[in-house]
Order: structure tokens, then C-alpha cells, then sequence
């Protein structure tokens, strides 16, 4: 799934490619993708209106228009913007030569906007979990953005919780942006088990997570995502953080630090991987 670097990488990349253009028609073969209010209202609503600006907001994508429209899309658990000028021949949208009719996973088109300079801004899903729809206003009921929180109010958000550090991370309403990937690599880096207790971790630990939730993300936004799996940037290409993990998807393998093979458990449904010496449960 898209993560805050990813959602970030596409929402930069987007506000230097977009912004000022508008929206002229739409084309789907899954509408119940579009949420609400219907795929006619919808389009009608997001067509010839100015693209005034982009934000993230978690994993969130939220795109604002003229006369107030907000265009919220979540990208879910495989889906990504793409960027391009396709053709739609024989029922099909086809892509120039390149990432975007080489690489398959830029191939599940479910939703294409038509732009004012004759490109489109397309969803490539392959699962369609993916949704678009407006929203009211831009109030997103989620946690505090980890890239601007400071120390202080990031350590308050402990006081008085309990639950296993890594599902705490991963929570959204706790704090925005943080899945998988990102939570495994941060607990590793600040060697903590990813099932500790909150109520365990001392200062120091909290320090660390901190630091180390700040660097990764950052870090992933530098090398503009993680596509171990199906993200891709708006171009279609590959970000580079996958060659950098050190215990995502890595069980069996040797840890960076010790050599010892990590590992691999079930954490409330979801694959969690670990160095069993560098992250002792305390
Ligand atoms: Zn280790």
C-alpha cells in the first residue's frame, strides 16, 4: 500500500505537472470506485474547474479545485496515479513506449481523467480497492502528520495508551501515514520488538522512534518510495527505497548488524518482520 513517502512523492510530483489545468471529462470501467456522489455528479463536479492545489493529508491525496471542490482520492492497497498521454484504441488505453506500457503494474487502468493539454491522470489499480470521491471540507479525522509533529507532543500522544508499539504506528487515527514497511524498518532501526508493549519503552525508546520514524520517512521521500511491491511515481518508474529496507520481506535473511536471521510473524493479519537478537522483547 502507498505509505506517506509514496502518497508524498506522487502529491510533489503532481503539483508540478497540474496545477492550473483543469479536468475535462472522465472515463471508467469501475465505477463503484468512485464513492460518491455518483460517477455523472462526479464528473460534472470535477470538470472545467481550475486545479488550485494538491495536499497530502496522511495517505491521503486531496485535490483542490476551483469554486471550492475537494477531490479526495486514496490509492488503497494497490493503486497509483499515473501521469501520461495515452490513446484508447479498441476499447483500451495504450500507452506510449516506456515504464508505463512496459511495466504491467502501470497497466490497470479503472479510472482516467482527461486534462486540458491532452494528457490524462489515470488510476492503475490492480486490486480496486482504490477510491475517489468529494468531500465536504478537507477536515480528515486521522492522526497528527509524523513530519511535523515535534518531540514533545509526538511523546504525548503515549501517555496513557497501551497495545503493541508497531500496531500503535500503523494506526491511523494515532498517527497518518505509517504502514507496514515503514513501521517494521522504524523498529528496527531503534531496535524495539514490534509487539512491546507501550507502556514498557522508556524515554530513550521514544526518542529513538521519533528520530528514526523522521529519518526513514524522509529518507523514502528522498529516493521517492518504496516499490518492493506495486507503486510506481506518476511516470511510471520505480522509487528506490526497497534497496535500501533492512527487514521487510527479509526473513530468512541475514540482519545488517548481526547476522542473525530475521524473522518473520503474524501481527494482527499483517506480515511482521524482525531481528530476533537486535529487537529483544524487554
Ligand atoms: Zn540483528
Amino acid at each position: 500500500m502507498p505509505e506517506l513517502p509514496e502518497v508524498e512523492t506522487i502529491v510533489n510530483d503532481l503539483k508540478k505537472e497540474i496545477i492550473g489545468r483543469c479536468f475535462v471529462n472522465l472515463w471508467t470501467d469501475t465505477e463503484n470506485m468512485i464513492k460518491r456522489p455518483s460517477v455523472n455528479d462526479f464528473t460534472k463536479k470535477i470538470t472545467n474547474k481550475k486545479i488550485v492545489d494538491i495536499k497530502r493529508r496522511g495517505k491521503n491525496i486531496l485535490i483542490y479545485l476551483d469554486k471550492g471542490i475537494i477531490l479526495l482520492i486514496h490509492q488503497k492497497i494497490s493503486g497509483h496515479l499515473l501521469l501520461s498521454k495515452w490513446e484508447f484504441i479498441n476499447n483500451q488505453w495504450v500507452a506510449k513506449p516506456g515504464p508505463l506500457s512496459e511495466d504491467k503494474m502501470n497497466g490497470y487502468l479503472h479510472i482516467v481523467i482527461g486534462l486540458d493539454d491532452g494528457r490524462q491522470l489515470a488510476l492503475s489499480d490492480q486490486r480496486k480497492f482504490a477510491k475517489m470521491e468529494i468531500l465536504k471540507d478537507d477536515k480528515i479525522d486521522i492522526g497528527p502528520e509524523p513530519l511535523e509533529i515535534d518531540y514533545n507532543s509526538f511523546r504525548e500522544l503515549f501517555r496513557n495508551k497501551r497495545g503493541k508499539i508497531k500496531q500503535l504506528l500503523m494506526n491511523q487515527e494515532f498517527i497518518a501515514g505509517i504502514g507496514n514497511i515503514y513501521a517494521s524498518e522504524i523498529l528496527f532501526l531503534s531496535k524495539i520488538h514490534p509487539e512491546e508493549e507501550v507502556s514498557k519503552l522508556d524515554e530513550k525508546d521514544f526518542e529513538n522512534i521519533f528520530k528514526n520514524m523522521q529519518f526513514i520517512l524522509k529518507e523514502s521521500i528522498r529516493l521517492r518510495g518504496d516499490s518492493f511491491s506495486d507503486f510506481r511515481t506518476i511516470y511510471g518508474e520505480k522509487g528506490g527505497f526497497q534497496n535500501i529496507m533492512k527487514v521487510y520481506q527479509k526473513d530468512g535473511q541475514p540482519c545488517v548488524n548481526c547476522k542473525t536471521k530475521i524473522e518473520r510473524f503474524n501481527l494482527g493479519g499483517r506480515g511482521t518482520f524482525y531481528c530476533p537478537n537486535c529487537q529483544k522483547k524487554k
